[in-house]
């Protein structure tokens, strides 16, 4: 039996997009509430009846969460033009190393747009 299980965070943070054209809105400095889905795959145990503790996805998600919240994600090296896409792909690659069960990175930028990403 195998399971897919998603573990939702969220944090505050500003930023632009300093590729976009001249007078696009997202060229102007923005905060978004981000919010972030972490899916992580694999077999049920059968003698305990889970996957993985959520508290693992937690723990590694949470130095992660310190560098991003309320924070001005442009300073943050990587992700100098943090579009969703690029953001999706920082998280992937500082949380895959530890936790190698991660099949997807959605960001919601907002409540309507979201970025997923599998690791491609
Ligand atoms: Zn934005």
């Amino acid at each position: 039996m195998n399971v897919r299980l998603v573990k939702e965070f969220r944090f505050e943070a500003a930023h632009r997009l300093p590729l976009v054209p001249e007078g696009h809105k997202c060229r102007r400095l923005h905060g978004h509430s981000f919010k972030i889905e972490l899916t992580v795959a694999g077999p049920v145990d059968p003698k305990t009846g889970w996957f993985i503790d959520y508290d693992i996805i937690h723990d590694i998600w949470q130095p992660i969460w310190n560098k991003l919240d309320h924070n001005y994600l442009n300073e943050i090296p990587g992700l100098e033009n943090p579009t969703s896409e690029i953001l999706a792909k920082w998280i992937w690659d500082q949380m895959k190393p530890t936790l190698p069960s991660l099949t997807q990175v959605t960001v919601f930028e907002t409540c309507d747009a979201r970025c997923e990403y599998t690791g491609d």
